[in-house]
């Protein structure tokens, strides 16, 4: 019977390939990438030969049919994205969820992806966390913050170098200037940093230097809720705490 893989590449540092990753790419029938370029450096790297086809954002829905043809026709097919996991902030849901409706098997590997180290590197409580990604570029995105201004669990977004700055100033505005934060950036990579403190530290901090690379910042949680004690107690008074 077919199945789809969902197979993580490096987010940086080729060594961080898996064994298992390249036996299953090496196997496939068919690979299907984000970036037919952009993989193909990596691919010849590691040895891997296999037919590699787009598979993104943009033809996922349509190319999705094909691939469930092709997965009920026996077929062993590999989905890999540009960096990391499949499916995290990148195609591959839409597709996991079709070959489930028909019954596919579906396996993701375990692999690179840049919120784990980032989350761990951040030193804010990890056991429990909540995954944004890239917030909504303009429409809704207001809202989103005002939303994860009261929410305790850490939160990890991911955010690209031209927009960092202005998403720190707009965090100073809805989180507070003084909320602990922790930026990672160029995770496994030659200039990997993580830069902590408050949002306003933090803000200096790449003002005065290079915002080059790739980012994922993670905010810690809101430790005082906005309600007063007594509030709380009479609008949760039923709750245990
Ligand atoms: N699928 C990927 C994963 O599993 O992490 C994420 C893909 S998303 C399109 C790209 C974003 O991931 C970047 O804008 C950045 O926020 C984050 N990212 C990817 N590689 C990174 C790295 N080496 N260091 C820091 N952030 C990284």
């Amino acid at each position: 019977p077919g199945k789809l893989y969902l197979v993580p590449t490096p987010i940086g540092n080729l060594e961080d390939m898996t064994f298992r990753a390249v036996r299953i790419l090496k196997e496939a029938d068919l690979i299907l990438a984000e970036d037919t370029r952009t993989s193909a450096p990596m691919l010849k790297h590691f040895g891997v030969t296999a037919r590699v086809f787009a598979h993104h954002q943009h033809n996922e829905h349509q190319s999705s049919n094909e691939i469930i043809r092709f997965l009920n026709e026996g077929k062993q097919i590999a989905l890999i994205s540009d960096a990391g996991t499949p499916a995290i902030s990148d195609p591959g849901f839409y597709l996991v969820r079709e070959a489930l409706k028909h019954d596919i098997a579906v396996e993701c590997l375990p692999g690179p992806t840049a919120f784990v180290p980032a989350l761990v590197n951040s030193g804010f409580p990890t056991d429990k966390f909540c995954f944004e990604g890239f917030l909504p570029l303009k429409k809704g995105r207001q809202t989103r913050y005002k939303q994860l201004a009261e929410e305790d669990r850490t939160i990890i977004l991911y955010e690209s170098p031209h927009r960092l700055l202005k998403t720190l100033e707009e965090m100073a505005t809805y989180f507070g200037a003084d909320r602990l934060i922790s930026v990672s950036r160029e995770l496994t990579k030659m200039f990997e940093e993580t830069v902590r403190g408050t949002v306003a530290e933090v803000k200096t901090h790449f003002e005065t230097h290079p915002v080059k690379g790739e980012f994922v910042i993670c905010v810690m949680g809101n430790t005082s809720p906005k309600s007063s004690p007594k509030e709380r107690t009479s609008k949760y008074r039923d709750d245990e705490d």
